[in-house]
């Protein structure tokens, strides 16, 4: 079984307002004033029910005159989400609007590469299919950590996924689920998640900086996810921030990831753990053999004067590398996310001192920076906000 999709703008722009919320008749003649008469507007309205990807949904409350007919999309209609991270998998499954009615998370290792990761994506899949959430699904969208074709729907020498070069996801993801399938990579998705029921929904042009493992850039351009030529834009981690720098793994010297992020991180931990600076790291290290991120974290909330200079200077990194986009790019806000962004507070106080002091004040006068709102769940909304986008387009 097929489902179908809309057969003009029209249509498509009338469901993407459907997923925000049901509407009425005379409301969805508000929103759509340029262009389409009334009588054009129920015939498009009532094609969609009869396509049965809208539903009436009762009567408005009466503005004067005739109560308007409320419509909603089909209470039927399901995406799957699928989020790969480098040591997780998050699926879900939303309905139109994007709610997520089941969500399940798995440990994996992306480095086995596509078959055992994907074996494990369909299984959880089933999952969701077995508890009742869904009987057909209308699209998948599909998140990776590394970068991705848009166009093509493959990972692109992707470095932390060995295996999965130019592997045919998107491809292999409609083909098992037997929908349409969308892929892009995780920080695209998390900005995407962010947009859409996030602490971004009233803006249409800000940065999302996610600091994980490394550290990532999605840019959201009129209420658009900007990709650039050929799908590597954002790509911030490998921004030089010294020229006498470390070597990072990726060959060059003195990026951004190679000071900070959650692997450059780790290993500066340890080195002060053993280094007898931070007694705090040095007791994690005895205790567990190796130090992380989380432990930083930890350490710091103890007042452990390494561990919070450890994290400024961090912070003061991406701090330079975000007031020059900011100055490059005037957004009207700016999300840090990912794992390394729960070291919270002394992280985030560091890079907005350090991006107001260096951006002119008509770029920062009213800009905002703050700490992702959704959190673990931004990926799987924004990979259902990708796949909705696409499926409600024509
Ligand atoms: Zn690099």
């Amino acid at each position: 079984m097929k489902t179908n999709r809309p057969e003009n703008p029209h249509q498509a722009a009338l469901l993407r307002l459907l997923r925000d919320g049901p509407r009425s008749r005379a409301q969805l003649n508000d929103l759509t004033s340029d262009g389409m008469s009334r009588s054009k507007l129920n015939a498009e309205l009532d094609r969609l029910i009869e396509l049965d990807l809208a539903e009436p949904d009762g009567f408005a409350e009466s503005r004067g005159g005739r109560r308007s007919g409320l419509v909603r999309l089909s209470a039927t209609t399901r995406f799957a989400a699928i989020d790969i991270g480098a040591t997780s998998v998050d699926v879900a499954v939303t309905d139109g609007e994007l709610n997520v009615l089941g969500h399940v998370s798995e440990p994996i290792d992306i480095r086995n590469g596509p078959a055992p990761v994907l074996d494990r994506v369909f299984d959880l899949v089933g999952k969701l299919r077995e508890q009742g959430l869904y009987r057909q699904l209308n699209g998948a969208g599909i998140g990776v950590p590394g970068p991705v074709s848009f166009a093509e729907g493959v990972p692109v020498v992707p470095p932390i996924m060995p295996g999965w070069n130019r592997y045919p996801l998107r491809e292999t993801v409609s083909q098992e689920l037997a929908c349409p399938a969308m892929l892009d990579n995780d920080v695209n998705l998390m900005a995407l998640g962010e947009l859409h029921a996030g602490v971004a929904r009233q803006v249409d042009d800000f940065l999302l900086v996610k600091i994980g493992t490394g550290v990532g850039c999605g840019i959201v351009v009129d209420g658009r996810i900007y990709r650039g030529v050929s799908g590597s834009a954002g790509d911030i981690g490998h921004m030089m921030v010294d020229e006498d720098g470390p070597l990072c793994p990726c060959g060059n010297i003195g990026c951004l990831e190679a000071y900070f992020g959650g692997s450059a991180l780790a290993a500066q931990a340890e080195s002060a753990a053993r280094n007898g600076t931070s007694p705090h790291l040095a007791a994690r290290l005895a205790a567990t053999g190796s130090v992380t991120a989380e432990d930083v974290a930890m350490a710091a909330a103890q007042g452990d004067p390494v561990a919070i200079q450890l994290i400024r200077d961090g912070g003061r990194r991406v701090g330079q590398v975000l007031a020059g986009l900011v100055s490059f790019f005037n957004p009207g806000l700016v999300i840090i996310a990912g794992g390394v962004a729960r070291l919270g507070h002394i992280l985030l106080a560091e890079i907005r001192s350090v991006v107001y002091r260096r951006s002119l004040p008509l770029a920062t006068g009213n800009l905002p920076i703050v700490l992702s709102e959704l959190e673990d769940v931004a990926g799987v909304v924004g990979a259902a906000r990708l796949i909705s986008d696409h499926v409600y387009s024509a």
